[in-house]
């Protein structure tokens, strides 16, 4: 092989790699080159966080809530705007029984693909419709709660959190409920992989309608309530995750972007 054809091959690979790095980061929840997150707390000890995106959802999100009064556990949901402002009375309902709740936007739109200016608005539309109910958007190390449909982000993505107070929230551990085809058993055997302070992704809503069917995700909260509980652990909120790990001051002066990345 001549030099020319190799310099080729080393630039191209330079150049994979790259775009490898910059697909983790974008798209690998547990990914922090990309600024941090907060994804798992493995010191947090038997304690597990139960995450819901995409809701609040009428139809499915009052069971889920009565399923984990039954086996004394706090979650975290993460609110679409849009559906927020149809369904204030259950917004309310899910904080006063002790839940944590975010913002994933008021329309779902995939964050690295849209302008900071329409990122900021969407943040601002969702928290305006969670406050228009009468409560606020929970929070850690005085950063409310975000979490990035998809979970994906870029640097400027993370920059623009920031900016407007928020910390970015992802997870370890996804139960894939949003295939069409999964059952509450195929999602339950994925989460049960989950251990010590684990982030656990599941959705009670669908961002393009809102009353999806959600039973298998609340039949597979129900498995993973039965076989956790026994063992000692606890189910907690992402606030109470953090706080039980000790870690809130890694997450006030996170979020620090290379310049020029965005
Ligand atoms: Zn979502």
């Amino acid at each position: 092989m001549n030099r020319v054809a190799e310099a080729g091959i080393a630039i191209g690979t330079g150049a994979l790699a790259a775009a490898g790095i910059a697909f983790y980061g974008a798209q690998i929840p547990t990914a922090q080159i990309y600024g941090r997150t907060i994804c798992r707390e493995p010191g947090a000890g038997r304690k597990l966080c139960l995450t819901y995106d995409d809701g609040p959802n009428p139809a499915w999100t009052p069971d889920l809530l009565d399923l984990l009064d039954e086996h004394d556990a706090k979650a975290t949901f993460f609110l679409i705007g849009k559906w927020s402002e149809r369904e204030p009375e259950l917004i309310r309902e899910v904080v006063a029984r002790g839940h944590a709740i975010g913002n994933h936007t008021f329309t779902h739109p995939t964050m690295p693909a849209k302008s900071d200016q329409r990122i900021r608005e969407e943040l601002d539309a969702c928290r305006e419709a969670v406050e228009s109910a009468g409560v606020t958007l929970s929070e850690v190390a005085g950063r409310m709660l975000m979490r990035p449909p998809y979970g994906r982000r870029r640097p400027g993505t993370l920059r623009v959190l920031k900016e407007k107070g928020y910390i970015g929230v992802t997870w370890s551990i996804t139960g894939y409920d949003w295939r069409p085809h999964t059952t509450a058993q195929a999602i339950t055997r994925r989460c049960l992989k989950a251990g010590e302070g684990d982030v656990i992704l599941l959705h009670d809503g669908f961002d393009q309608h809102p009353a999806f069917d959600r039973h298998r995700s609340v039949e597979a909260t129900r498995n993973l309530l039965e076989h956790y509980r026994p063992q000692g652990y606890d189910f907690v909120a992402v606030p109470a995750l953090v706080a039980a790990a000790g870690t809130e001051s890694r997450y006030a002066t996170s979020g620090r972007v290379p310049a020029g990345l965005g």
